[in-house]
């Protein structure tokens, strides 16, 4: 019987443990011995390997966060401690991997492949969504829903006490989510870094809409624009001329009970992985474009940046304000 891995690296997503459970359950189906590599490329290097069981996995589906615990790790970085995990791997007997992360983690798998032919899938995880060549990446709809959540209590304080609130979500330079959250949240406001804004652009159709009889603006920002959330507020107040209010969401939207859709996506992307990589695809990412599943090489994942969906970006340029 073949030996199989998995670890998660980089930022943890919720849509882990639903993906670890299947790993396990998917691997035995298909006559292969599951393991667990925990903390990401450190424990690999440590050698915190250890077979599973479904036992392991129990129970675990309805859990943000990853049992086997991410990590990011310069070691890695250096083709010495490279060689020391794939002599780890060796006592276990794993030629293959699957890796949860994202873009960086991948470049590491390419590099290990290269040098020491250890075959690996990686499955896009990151709530940023800012994966080239991928539509989507694990754990960004249970983000979302959590941001919607978080927006939807905003904004029922924001109503009753006619305030403006400034909400900003995570995204690196990507401003997917934000974009997403204000679309569906009905913002008056979405600044993300893929859009130069200049705040005096609203300035007379905001007070406008406040002699009109508005009691409350909602604007979400993205962390990668270059005011911050309290920085915005502020504008609210001298400019509009309305109690202002920041909110950064900060960690919870990593966290999190994993949506329906990460749970069923968790499932097609481990199934996928498992797939190619017994059909001989040796050194792939699991990608999701156009509702089907490619694999792609590391080259076109990692080797050009991610641009947000320009359909989307129409959206934003033509939102209700
Ligand atoms: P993410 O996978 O979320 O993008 P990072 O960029 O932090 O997260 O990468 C995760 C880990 O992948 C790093 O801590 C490092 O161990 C490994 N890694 C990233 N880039 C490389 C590289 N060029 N060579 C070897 N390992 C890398």
């Amino acid at each position: 019987m073949k030996n199989i891995a998995i670890l998660c690296s980089g930022g943890d997503v919720s849509g882990m443990n639903p993906a670890i459970k299947h790993f396990v359950e998917y691997s035995i189906q298909k006559g292969l011995n599951p393991y667990f590599v925990y903390d990401g490329y450190e424990g690999l290097i440590d050698n915190r390997i250890k077979k599973a069981t479904y036992e392991d996995v129990a129970g675990i589906i309805t859990r943000g966060g990853t049992k086997i615990g991410s990590a990011r790790s310069k070691r890695f970085m250096q083709p010495e401690f490279r060689k020391i995990a794939k002599e780890n791997l060796d006592t276990h007997n794993i030629d293959m991997l699957v890796v949860l992360g994202g873009d960086g983690s991948f470049r590491g798998l390419d590099a290990f492949y290269k040098e020491q032919g250890i075959k690996f899938c990686g499955i896009p995880s990151t709530i940023d969504n800012d994966i080239h060549g991928t539509d989507y990446c694990l754990g960004v709809d249970t983000a979302l829903n959590i941001i919607k959540t978080s927006i939807d209590a905003i904004r029922d304080t924001a109503s009753s006490f006619k305030r403006a609130l400034v909400i900003e979500t995570m995204g690196r330079d990507c401003g997917y989510l934000a974009l997403i959250s204000a679309l569906t949240s009905g913002a008056e406001l979405c600044l993300i870094p893929e859009r130069k804004y200049n705040l005096h652009d609203f300035e007379e159709n905001f007070k406008t809409q406040i002699k009109n009889g508005r009691r409350y603006f909602i604007a979400v920002i993205s962390e990668g624009i270059e005011q911050s959330a309290t920085e915005i507020a502020t504008w609210f107040e001298e400019k509009i001329g309305i109690e202002a209010r920041a909110t950064v969401l900060g960690h919870v939207q990593r966290g999190g009970n994993p949506s329906i859709y990460d749970r069923l996506m968790a499932y097609k992307f481990i199934s996928f992985a498992i797939d190619g990589l017994l059909e001989g695809h040796n050194d792939s990412v699991a990608c999701y474009t156009k509702s089907h599943f490619k694999y792609k090489s590391i080259f076109e994942v990692t080797g050009t940046p991610h641009k947000l969906d320009k359909e989307l970006l129409a959206l934003l340029d033509n939102m209700d304000v």
